[in-house]
């Protein structure tokens, strides 16, 4: 499955696998396991730890980049920057929350699939193919 297919469901807060099952159920609380497919979203212990590069990351550009815009180009005051970035900093992760979650999960997904998906009909780790070279 290419990764911008998987990317666009993560993005819609679908599951990467099937894309119908939501990753949340409540704004920050998900549930076990895929409703519709089965796929456990929390792969391991600490497994969501990941999407804190995608969380911090996007926060910190765009704080830095918004702060460097406006201090070149405009006469906002240090305290206004300070106080509106500040609010900023609060409000965004809290939202961006789910989609950090969401690009954590499809970059995974894209570079290491589940043992379920990597068994695909003709690939080199199916079943069929491993029960052939031991039939030899
Ligand atoms: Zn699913």
């Amino acid at each position: 499955m290419s990764f911008w297919k998987i990317l666009g469901r993560t993005l819609r807060l679908r599951c990467p696998q099937c894309g119908a099952g939501r990753l949340f159920d409540g704004w920050f609380s998900m549930p076990r396991q895929c409703e519709a497919c089965g796929l456990k979203f929390e792969r391991e212990p600490g497994y969501f730890l990941g999407s804190i590069y995608f969380h911090d990351g996007v926060t910190a550009i765009i704080v830095t980049v918004t702060a460097l815009t406006l201090m070149m180009l405009t006469d906002v005051s240090e305290r206004t920057l300070l106080i509106s970035l500040g609010a900023f900093c609060v409000l965004f992760p809290a939202w961006f929350f789910r989609y950090a979650r969401g690009l954590w999960m499809a970059w995974d997904h894209f570079a290491d699939p589940p043992q379920n998906a990597k068994a695909m009909p003709g690939s080199a780790a199916s079943p069929s193919t491993e029960r052939t070279a031991i039939n030899r």
